[in-house]
């Protein structure tokens, strides 16, 4: 089979092609995992941090991806066969232990035995990849393949964000940045809470146009004053300054959440400038989102199989995966970027 692997940490440049197209044999599932026949895989944020080093894979080769979306061609040892043939998502998660408190209570997320899909386990920017069987997810048919993909990480996620930031209906609601997880729960903020207003501050005039149209008051720069002082707040830039200006912007009580795995910059430069009585004081809560839990990614898909949540989505074949990983880098965002593999 082919796959896109990287086989050495860097910058992502447009002078070096971060991954390389290798043929390899097709994985075998080992006890309590499923083979996925790839359709498509979503391009994420997060592997710009895998390969330049912020959550490096655990060893090298290593396929990316994890936003996965096929059919199960074969199951391993004490799988019901009875589920090949069936179209799956593969989201972060790729494993975790099953016995701890938090896998117990529902918080995978959280177990210190946690692998993730195509950091720690081989993903899916290839021809194929196994899952452990329990973390594959069915997809609603309504769904096509590339509308679904960018569900499982920058949708689940973003579910996730705007549930940890305990929004009222009424309360005023920001993002800063304005990319493939913001623009998906935008979208869910409007279903759950029709009377909140929403604000955008990014960038890119084209992501503020963007954010308009799909039903923000305002749209502007971070520098900017908006007519509207925030109560919860999600961070989805790789940069630190948006989330000390949003800090002092929130309204007392208000919550910001940081909905990024790895930020670009991973030194002390938020605590560096971070002032108590601007940024914290009157009960100002900042917290950050570790990804997703099984329950966040089927809630994103079954959400998205009853209302609209239309993620706004540009194709790349496979083999140019490390165009799409370059443009992401740029910031030539507009919307989720998938990979699709074959002809489909
Ligand atoms: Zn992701
Ligand atoms: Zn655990």
């Amino acid at each position: 089979m082919i796959a896109m692997r990287l086989h050495h940490l860097g910058a992502v440049t447009s002078s070096r092609d971060p991954l390389s197209l290798d043929t390899i044999p097709v994985p075998e599932p080992d006890a309590g995992e499923i083979l996925i026949k790839v359709h498509c895989c979503g391009v994420c944020r997060t592997e710009l941090d895998e390969i330049e080093g912020r959550t490096p894979p655990a060893e090298l080769p290593m396929t990316p991806g994890h936003q996965v979306i096929g059919r199960v061609q074969k199951v391993g040892a004490n799988v019901d066969p009875k589920i090949v043939g069936q179209r799956v998502g593969a989201a972060w998660i790729h494993s975790a232990c099953g016995d701890c408190s938090w896998c117990t209570s529902g918080l995978e997320n959280l177990c210190p035995e946690f692998q993730a899909c195509g950091r720690d386990a081989h993903g899916g920017y290839a021809e194929y990849m196994c899952i452990r069987a329990e973390f594959a997810h069915p997809v609603p048919p309504v769904l096509r393949d590339t509308d679904a993909a960018p569900l499982l990480c920058a949708g689940a996620v973003g579910l996730r964000a705007l549930k940890l930031c305990r929004l009222v209906d009424g309360e005023t609601l920001a993002f800063t940045g304005f990319g493939a997880s913001a623009h998906l729960v935008l979208q869910m903020a409007r279903h759950w809470f029709p009377s909140t207003r929403i604000l955008v501050f990014a960038r890119n005039p084209v992501e503020r146009d963007f954010a308009l149209k799909l039903g923000a008051v305002w749209s502007g720069d971070t520098e900017e004053t908006p007519p509207l002082t925030p109560s919860a707040i999600i961070d989805t830039t790789p940069a630190w300054k948006p989330v000390l200006a949003g800090m002092e912007r929130l309204a007392p009580g208000g919550r910001m959440v940081i909905n990024a795995i790895r930020k670009e910059s991973d030194d002390q430069n938020l605590l560096q400038g971070l002032d108590y009585t601007r940024h914290l004081w009157k009960e100002k809560l900042l917290r950050t989102v570790a990804n997703v839990t099984r329950a966040d990614v089927r809630e994103t898909l079954e959400l998205a199989s009853r209302v609209t949540l239309t993620p706004e989505v540009s194709v790349y074949p496979l083999e140019q995966a490390n165009q799409a990983l370059i443009e992401l880098k740029a910031g030539k965002i507009r919307g989720a970027k998938v990979l699709t593999i074959g002809q489909r």
